[in-house]
């Protein structure tokens, strides 16, 4: 069994995730978000659950505010796409007005479109979703049609897309390939209440909606 839970956190409510294989107690961390980290250990310890990575959507400082705490708290490796590296190694360095300390980590590795990670019994896939951020990523457990959608896609709406390191041009394509993903997919997302894909009709018609 998977279990997911969402911890809203730091000034912007950015959703840091554990996700957990009931079956192994084996967890990873997605997005762990600033003032999510000490939330987290609270959870893990309670359900007796071990962390095994850290994993980024993307490298906004909302989403990395924690990754150097649960690093210390866990011991564990963080992983992210290589396109958003530079961030979370210089937290600052992608432009976005920022008025609290992050704390630079240095990743131990990079994930690309269509590898797979375990956690436990649990398989994520990594889908590519440049647009928001030149390395965003989507994490997608086919077995249990479950999507971590980052920043790419909320309810009812798409991210920023107005950062001085988005690539509007690129964000049409990540958003075609989760339309094909099946309607009923769940899709838990960077910031807000969860959804499926079905209930964002509109997403074939993003460019259109969303585009300049
Ligand atoms: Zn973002
Ligand atoms: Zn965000």
């Amino acid at each position: 069994m998977t279990v997911i839970q969402a911890f809203p956190s730091g000034p912007f409510d950015t959703n840091a995730y554990i996700v957990a294989c009931q079956n192994t107690k084996k967890a990873a961390i997605i997005d762990p978000a600033p003032e999510s980290g000490e939330k987290i250990r609270a959870y893990l310890s309670k359900n007796q659950l071990v962390p095994e990575k850290i994993l980024l959507t993307h490298s906004h400082w909302d989403h990395i505010g924690d990754v150097a705490l649960c690093k210390r708290l866990f011991n564990i490796p963080v992983y992210i796409h290589e396109n958003d590296r530079s961030n979370l190694e210089v937290p600052g360095s992608d432009g976005l007005p920022c008025w609290i300390n992050i704390e630079p980590v240095k990743a131990d590795g990079f994930f690309d479109e269509g590898d797979t990670i375990s956690v436990g019994d649990i398989k994520l896939q990594v889908i590519n979703t440049p647009g928001h951020t030149p390395g965003g990523v989507c994490f997608y457990i086919k077995d249990h049609n479950i999507l971590f959608s980052g920043d790419t896609l909320f309810k009812g709406t798409i991210g920023n897309l107005s950062f001085p390191t988005c690539v509007p041009d690129l964000m049409w394509g990540s958003l075609a390939k989760l339309t094909k993903l099946p309607p009923q997919t769940k899709v838990y997302p960077g910031h807000g209440a969860t959804t499926t894909i079905s209930a964002e009709h509109w997403l074939p018609r993003a460019k259109e909606l969303f585009g300049e």
